[in-house]
């Protein structure tokens, strides 16, 4: 006979990773504000003073896949956004391991969206009497979003644009001052950019996780990776009693307590599953074939992946532009003006 009154070693992973998302969302937004005065100095004509993290990179992703299809091409490594480059690659890599640990431990919108989705918990989805919100069809349909989103940058890049496209595009005045334009879409937004991203908060409070679930062609890309994943959550039919618990707290929705194995792309790997479950081994980490990892395991091979692939980056100079100060300066004060090529 199961004992239920067994005492979950894995229920403090959640809060953990509530620490670790906190702490991402910090420091972006550190390095948000800090590149905010390097750009500031450096449009007004004074010397490139300040810092500006090479974190930012990691908001161009459509330049950093030209990157990667540049480097498989070639063998040249981006230098104008390396950071960008080493983050996607360093990114898949760790879905391959540990599924989307970036997704659920390290992006700053996955923080922002777990706080929404907390504000949700605690007022409309109070009393919510089904495990789910969304109904499967309109699930399968939102979904369907991100990915036809990842088809379109996958057929304009991968597709398209042979290795002289891609060259004329990263030397071309907007990519150097790409992320300058980033910065601007949050300091300086429209009306209509406001609006959307308010809209976009609301359905994060109402529906779990809305923008990463249904939106993200970054998170799409990490997901069919993760898919291949030898890791996956698996339940024992057998001890398993049905309580739900698994369902209720995944962020996304998966009807855990329904599958044997939770085989999908859209799993982040969070563990809250399997921290929320109250029978011994019910809910367990698999690698198909083989003994179970520890669910602790999950974000510390995930992340442990991020770290050596940023250090490497770091030690090899693969990190930090080679785009001298008066170039930068110089894209940057066209950058309001500059339309997508
Ligand atoms: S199935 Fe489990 S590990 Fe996967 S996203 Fe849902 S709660 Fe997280
Ligand atoms: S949490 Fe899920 S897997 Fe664990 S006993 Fe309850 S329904 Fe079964």
């Amino acid at each position: 006979m199961t004992d239920h009154r067994w005492r979950n070693p894995y229920k403090i992973l959640p809060a953990v990773r509530g620490v670790v998302q906190g702490a991402y969302v910090a420091f972006f937004l550190l390095a948000g504000y800090e590149f905010h005065l390097f750009y500031t100095r450096i449009v007004a004509g004074g010397a490139a003073a300040g810092y500006r993290s090479p974190a930012v990179e990691s908001f161009l992703p459509i330049s950093a896949l030209m990157s990667l299809k540049y480097f498989l091409l070639t063998g040249n490594y981006d230098g104008i956004h390396p950071a960008g480059l080493t983050i996607l690659i360093a990114a898949l890599v760790s879905a391959f391991l540990a599924r989307k640990v970036l997704c659920s431990w390290v992006c700053p919108v996955g923080g922002i969206s777990r706080a929404l989705e907390w504000a949700g918990e605690k007022t409309i989805r109070k009393r919510r009497a089904k495990e789910t919100l969304m109904p499967v069809w309109a699930d399968r349909a939102l979904t369907a979003i991100k990915y036809l989103l990842l088809a379109f940058f996958l057929y304009a890049v991968v597709l398209m644009m042979d290795a002289t496209a891609i060259v004329k595009f990263q030397r071309g005045t907007y990519n150097y001052a790409a992320d300058a334009k980033m910065l601007l879409f949050f300091t300086e937004m429209t009306g209509v950019t406001a609006i959307t991203l308010a809209v976009l908060a609301l359905l994060s409070i109402v529906v779990k996780n809305f923008w990463c679930r249904y939106l993200c062609p970054y998170g799409a890309l990490l997901g069919l990776v993760s898919w291949i994943s030898p890791q996956r959550v698996v339940r024992d039919g057998s001890t398993c009693i049905d309580c739900k618990a698994c369902t209720r707290v995944c962020p996304v929705e998966i009807r855990v307590h329904e599958k044997p194995s939770v085989w999908t792309p859209e799993c982040t790997g969070c563990m809250s599953c399997v921290a929320a479950c109250p029978v011994e081994d019910c809910l367990t980490v698999t690698r198909r074939g083989k003994a179970g990892w520890s669910p602790y395991l999950i974000p510390l091979v995930g992340l442990g992946a991020i770290f050596l692939f940023w250090g490497v980056a770091r030690v090899t100079g693969h990190w930090h532009t080679d785009v001298p100060a008066a170039r930068l300066a110089e894209a940057y004060r066209q950058a309001k003006g500059l339309i997508h090529p």
